[in-house]
């Protein structure tokens, strides 16, 4: 047997608005994240990135004021579908935030594996072993921690902790892994690290990234969407493309002055 062929799928959101109470805080906002590309989300603070993100794996929904329109495509799968239940969409669709959160005490073998129970997948002990040591070297911190798999994930430095998170996101296979601003607590090395990571996963997990590092956007992304919020006002996107576009030759001067550090 070869390599197993991995289907990419790409994630499309279609006119997406979003409220906290009455407070509309993002305004038909649609985008395409093709399959097997890195997508980069650029703005000020406030402008609806994180809110975004959640949207596209559904955890916006855990808010209780929170409310939605619009739909979510994983593939041909709408992920707001009647028939999609909600540990399906999150499965396929993981997720990595700004604070490094592995569990602490659990040790970094165990980490790696403690998404697979809520998706119902309980491997061998060998299936788990060529599992956590895949996803270790997938996350590039397998050898930095072999030796020591049954020490507590909390042991690690910030950066391999959030190496360690990617690690466990990919150990339910994803076909999509979000990052919200994964690198704003690292110093500059381990936020090379993670990118060199995110490069090499993107041939198999389509990736989205909200970043404020307007460098890493254009070293990590293939593709950048620009959000923008008037004062007291729905986020909306600005423009969205090709990144060396985006930022050599944007179509708005919004856009040109975001990327060029004049605001946000
Ligand atoms: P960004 O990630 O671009 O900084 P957010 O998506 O975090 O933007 O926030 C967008 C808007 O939604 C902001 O006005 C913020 O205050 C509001 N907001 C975010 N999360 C919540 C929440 N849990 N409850 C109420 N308002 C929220
Ligand atoms: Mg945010």
């Amino acid at each position: 047997m070869g390599e197993p062929v991995i289907d990419l799928l790409g994630l499309q959101a279609r006119d997406i608005s979003a409220w906290f109470g009455t407070h509309k805080v993002l305004d038909r906002v649609s985008l395409d994240m093709p399959a097997g590309h890195v997508t980069a989300l650029i703005g000020p603070s406030g402008c609806g990135k994180s809110t975004f993100l959640r949207i596209l794996n559904r955890m916006h929904e855990l808010i209780p004021i929170a409310s939605l329109a619009g739909e979510v495509w994983l593939g041909d799968m709408n992920i707001y579908g009647p028939q999609v239940r909600l540990t399906d969409a999150r499965s396929h669709i993981g997720m990595v935030f700004q604070k490094p959160n592995p569990f602490p005490t659990m040790s970094i073998y165990d980490n790696v594996l403690a998404g697979l129970k809520f998706v119902g997948i309980k491997p061998s002990r060998s299936e788990k072993d060529s599992l956590v040591e895949e996803c270790l070297v997938k996350a590039g911190l397998w050898k930095e921690v072999q030796s020591r798999l049954r020490s507590p994930g909390g042991g690690l430095s910030g950066g391999q902790q959030q190496r360690l998170c990617i690690a466990r996101s990919l150990a339910v296979r994803p076909k999509v892994l979000l990052m919200d601003e994964p690198c704003s607590a690292l110093d500059p090395t381990s936020t090379r690290r993670i990118e060199e990571t995110i490069m090499e996963i993107k041939s198999e997990v389509t990736v989205v990234i909200v970043t404020h590092n307007m460098q890493q956007a254009q070293r990590v992304s293939d593709l950048c969407a620009f959000f923008l919020a008037e004062q007291g006002q729905p986020g909306y996107i600005v423009e969205s493309g090709d990144t060396v576009a985006m930022f050599d030759s944007p179509q708005d001067p919004r856009t040109f002055d975001y990327v060029h550090g004049r605001f946000g």
